[in-house]
């Protein structure tokens, strides 16, 4: 038995989407405008087909609309930049996503950086990572915004609390220390360098880890009462030879010692999907008052 309330990431979810859904039938009633995704894979690899779907249905069932590019693996840079170029001139597409990783031979940092900020749905442009850390208004990344929502869905002010992140990734831990601090919490954020790194943990109110380490994070290391945050998702084989997904906590150990925890799946993962349609109606609406 877990002392911890378990945070279900699911269901926060599905509130998110609702209240997105309800935003873009306001934005349709009010200017017209219906907010469209643009989701572009090159290569066929698995995992990201099974993402772009998710990402495809999610936006149509939020009433927007949703169109996939699927580009071969051999496709040149030069060819992908002009279809970012299109996209960014399309009035029907308020939001722009590149599935990444990307194909060796293409420079991600090339197609980021040619995404037109305002439809950044991604947040990784550095326009938005600038106005992010300068505390302006900005596209800010989905899985550390999911992560966000969830610690306030036990906590609504997380004013003042240790914040110890693992991982320093673009994509996740660096925006989340940037969110946290907005949040007015002491932010720590710990990487593969980081001495002692079970210490660092064990002052955290509020942990984060985004490592991608099968339950490298121990029951032990977590301070009595704190929110558990877990980004992680591994598929492994357990003893039994049956596979299953786990994240960077082990999860049983910790929700003997935790206040709160996410767990995996239906934690962090389903609130990714959500923020990415909040930020592609944010992106139709500044548009709309533009
Ligand atoms: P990443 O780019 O590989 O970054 C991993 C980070 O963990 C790095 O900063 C690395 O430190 C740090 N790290 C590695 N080993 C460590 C150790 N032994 N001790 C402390 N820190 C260590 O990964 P990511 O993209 O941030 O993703 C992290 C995990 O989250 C993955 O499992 C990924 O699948 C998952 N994820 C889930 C979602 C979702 O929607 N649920 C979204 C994104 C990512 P260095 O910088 O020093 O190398």
């Amino acid at each position: 038995m877990s002392r911890a309330t378990i945070i279900d990431g699911k269901a926060i979810a599905e509130t998110l989407r609702r209240e997105v859904a309800a935003g873009v039938s306001d934005l349709k009633r009010a200017h017209g405008i219906v907010p469209g995704l643009a989701v572009v894979l090159v290569g066929g690899d698995p995992a990201s087909q099974v993402y772009v779907r998710t990402k495809s249905k999610a936006t149509t069932d939020a009433g927007m609309l949703s169109f996939e590019h699927k580009l071969p693996a051999e496709t040149a840079e030069p060819a992908l930049l002009a279809l970012i170029a299109e996209l960014n001139g399309r009035k029907d597409v308020h939001g722009i996503l590149v599935q990444l990783p990307l194909p060796k031979h293409i420079d991600a940092r090339h197609v980021i950086e040619a995404i037109d900020p305002a439809k950044d749905v991604d947040g990784f442009h550095p326009t938005n990572v600038g106005r992010l850390a300068s505390g302006a208004h900005a596209l800010a990344p989905c899985t550390p915004s999911g992560c966000v929502i969830l610690a306030k869905s036990v906590r609504n002010d997380l004013a003042g609390l240790e914040a110890v992140i693992i991982g320093r990734s673009n994509v996740v831990g660096k925006p989340m220390a940037q969110l946290l601090l907005a949040e007015n919490c002491t932010v720590t954020i710990a990487h593969s360098r980081t001495r002692d790194l079970a210490s660092v943990v064990r002052r955290a109110d509020l942990v984060v880890a985004a490592v991608g380490r099968p339950e490298m994070v121990r029951g032990s290391w977590i301070k009595p009462g704190a929110i558990v945050i877990d980004v992680g998702i591994q598929r492994i084989v357990s003893a039994d030879g049956k596979s299953h997904l786990v994240g960077d906590v082990a999860f049983d150990e910790a929700a003997q010692v935790a206040g709160a925890i996410t767990p995996v799946p239906g934690g962090v993962g389903p609130m990714t999907v959500a923020c990415l349609l909040r930020n592609t109606l944010q992106a139709a609406n500044a548009i709309a008052r533009a």
